[in-house]
């Protein structure tokens, strides 16, 4: 199976070669037709037609519209194959780009969820009507911007069914008019929902194209009978854009926030505030992250990449200092009210790039570190940065990813430049897709 979890089969050509193909819903082990779709040099995409004979891994999807819905490319693999091919993933990676000669041997079992379903603490339902006029919210399906009508979702928190669906009468009963990406009319854009899963705290937020939400009041009403209702807003957007959110919030009701916890650590999250969307395993996720850096209380941290500073704050308490770095300026306002609300002293953030703030602070004042954290986007660390790390020596770096292709290149890097990989772990924070998340310790080889 493919890094997006598409199927991989081979064809012989006629003069000989074997062609790889890519299928999109294909399960490694099944038997099928497939037709061509699109013809490369050395390999093809197909889409399937038919499944012959089924894999042992392949199960009937629990949603109806797992297939052409974008969001869940392995719900039609069994759970535990989903784990399996995760781990795979990340050891292929660790050996093929890495040059690491048996990653498997550092790697820990992959940290799956009991129960894969249910479990994402944040949903953006983009809104619109189908042909009859009929409201409609859902997902897009894969790589199109086409709504896939879906009032009920198996990976989100489960009382969303009931927001969306007091939202969806709301906008049928009053004749609102839902946004056209085509021709940048109409009002209402996307339903934001968020809950607190420790706190049971509810956030509802409306993204409209306009300042202002009619019969806004009757809508208030309806949705603060819901129980654990907290924030209830709107989000001005009014840009022909693909972002969901725009830059302004009005609270039509409650406080501007919701609150939650990661292990006891409090957080506050407003509508535009990145937070983990699968809390239960974030907490594993950051407890292999502590484990990793292994911390005596005497400890300096840098934690680059730090969002709102859920990680810094979560080492905090067991190091004496901990220095954040991210580039949005407005998480990391974030992070200093979230360290103020948990009467957080030892952590000090800083606005900028990780490959600009840690080489600067390094070269200008010397700064220095036990251990350093990194949690980087998709396309991985910079080469300046990698370096500043190795050159301030700490004995320990754990790197925090979500795409194994780029960690097993800068895990590579850092093999050359003095530090060794001592131990992975894989931890599955999407269940029923595709990404995987992995933790990696790397220590300074003796010299
Ligand atoms: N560690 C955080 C967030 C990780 S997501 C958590 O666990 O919640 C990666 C973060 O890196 C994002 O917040 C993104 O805004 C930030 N980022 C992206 N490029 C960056 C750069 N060059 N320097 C610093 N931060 C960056």
């Amino acid at each position: 199976m493919g890094t997006d979890g598409e199927g991989i089969g081979h064809v012989a050509t006629e003069d000989g070669r074997s062609i790889a193909v890519f299928v999109k819903d294909a399960v490694m082990g099944d038997t099928i037709r497939a037709a061509i779709t699109k013809v490369k040099k050395q390999y093809v995409y197909a889409r399937l037609v038919e499944v012959i004979k089924p894999s042992p891994y392949r199960v009937e999807p629990k949603c109806p519209v797992a297939r052409p819905c974008g969001g869940c490319t392995l719900q039609h693999v069994s759970y535990e194959k989903q784990l399996d091919y995760k781990w795979n993933k990340v050891k292929n990676c660790l050996s093929r780009i890495g040059g690491i000669e048996h990653p498997e041997d550092l790697m820990e079992p992959i940290i799956g969820m009991e129960n894969p379903w249910n479990y994402r603490n944040k949903a953006q339902f983009p809104v619109g009507r189908d042909k009859e006029g009929k409201v409609v919210t859902g997902f897009y399906a894969g790589r199109t911007h086409t709504i896939i009508d879906t009032p009920h979702c198996d990976i989100q928190a489960e009382g969303n069914d009931t927001i969306i669906k007091c939202v969806r009468d709301f906008l049928q009963e009053y004749n609102i008019s839902t946004y056209d990406e085509e021709t940048h009319t109409g009002l209402m854009r996307h339903i934001l929902t968020r809950v607190g899963f420790t706190t049971g705290e509810i956030m509802v937020c409306l993204i409209i194209n306009g300042t202002k939400l009619p019969h806004a009041d009757v809508l208030v009403e309806r949705l603060r009978q819901i129980d654990g209702m907290t924030s209830i807003s709107i989000n001005i957007n009014q840009d022909k854009t693909n972002r969901i959110l725009g830059d302004t919030c009005k609270t039509l009701w409650g406080q501007d926030y919701i609150t939650d916890y990661i292990g006891d650590v409090k957080y506050q999250i407003s509508p535009l505030s990145f937070y983990q969307v699968n809390p239960v395993q974030t907490k594993k996720l950051y407890d292999k992250a502590l484990e990793y850096a292994d911390l005596q209380g005497g400890e300096t941290v840098w934690d680059l990449y730090c969002g709102i500073g859920t990680i810094s704050l979560f080492l905090s308490k067991k190091a004496a200092k901990v220095y954040g770095v991210e580039i949005v300026p407005q998480a990391i306002a974030d992070a200093k009210v979230n360290a103020q609300i948990n009467g957080i002293e030892n952590v000090q953030f800083f606005v900028g790039k990780a490959e600009e703030v840690l080489p600067a602070e390094y070269k200008e004042h010397g700064v220095y570190a036990d251990v350093i954290v990194v949690d980087p986007p998709r396309k991985g660390c910079d080469e300046t940065l990698l370096q500043t790390i190795a050159d301030m020596q700490p004995k320990r770096m754990v790197y925090v990813s979500c795409d194994p292709a780029t960690l097993a290149r800068d895990v590579k890097r850092m093999g050359e430049l003095g530090y060794q990989v001592e131990k992975v772990a894989v931890v599955d924070q999407f269940c029923q897709g595709g990404h995987v998340e992995t933790v990696v310790l790397m220590s300074k080889k003796d010299t």
